[in-house]
């Protein structure tokens, strides 16, 4: 199964994409995590990120398509794998297009989880991650059972830098102007599947099961 994640900020790509890599047993391809592990590592690559991650700009397609070309070429994606947050602009769906074709590989879903503003902004700012294993928590929608302290592993949760109100608006408009497009790109093609992202996670769950079936 090879599938595309996409949604605003907040929709809750990485929440799914979870509970999908479980059940498909396929990896998670998230480039916002990448570019976290590398600004964590501070590498090359992660000095470069942080200066666009910071201001909630998307980081030059240049650098990002790289990373994914680099990622999909590796043995775990052979039998399938979840984008998430990948592509983020229409050039980056066009360079998605050609590493596909080279390795072969043919897309199942493109879903577009859709959720409205009011709503990414709470999802954002009360947003915990867990330092140690990464797994995502809200401070309302999904609390710790122990407060800032991860139930899977016992790691700290800490906000990300980049979930302050100030950037989250930021981020949305960026999602606007650069990554909304891209929904039309889809369109066009018979995989596109929208998913009503105001509903619980439980919710959201069923339904891109319910349609990565039937699409079958
Ligand atoms: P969210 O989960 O809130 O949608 P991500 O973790 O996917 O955010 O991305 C965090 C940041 O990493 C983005 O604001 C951007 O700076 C960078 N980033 C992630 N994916 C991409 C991409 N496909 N293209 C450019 N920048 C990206
Ligand atoms: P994304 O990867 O799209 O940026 P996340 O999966 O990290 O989004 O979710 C953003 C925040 O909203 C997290 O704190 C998460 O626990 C919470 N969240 C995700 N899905 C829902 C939902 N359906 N209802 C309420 N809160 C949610
Ligand atoms: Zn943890």
């Amino acid at each position: 199964m090879y599938i595309l994640l996409m949604g605003p900020p907040g929709a809750g790509k990485g929440t799914q994409a979870e509970r999908l890599i479980e059940k498909y047993g396929i990896p998670q391809i998230s480039t916002g995590d990448m570019f976290r592990a590398a600004v964590k590592e501070q590498t090359p690559l992660g000095l470069e990120a942080k200066k666009y991650m910071d201001n909630g700009q998307l980081v030059p397609d240049a650098v990002t398509v790289g990373i994914v070309k680099e990622r999909l070429a590796k043995d775990d994606c052979k039998k399938g794998f979840i984008l998430d947050g990948f592509p983020r602009t229409t050039s980056q769906a066009v360079s998605l297009d050609a590493i596909l074709r080279d390795l072969g590989i043919k897309l199942d879903g493109v879903i577009n989880i859709a959720v409205p503003d009011e709503e990414l902004i709470k999802r954002t700012t009360g947003r915990q991650i867990c330092r140690s294993c990464g797994a995502t928590y809200h401070v309302t929608f999904k609390p710790s059972k122990v407060k800032n302290v991860c139930d899977k592993c016992g790691g700290e949760l800490y906000q990300r830098d980049d979930d302050k109100v100030e950037t989250v608006k930021k981020r949305l408009s960026v999602y606007a102007a650069q990554t909304k497009p891209l929904i039309d790109y889809y369109k066009n093609s018979n995989l596109y599947i929208e998913i009503d992202g105001k509903q619980s996670m439980e919710d959201v769950y069923k339904d891109i099961v319910a349609s990565l079936e039937k699409s079958k």
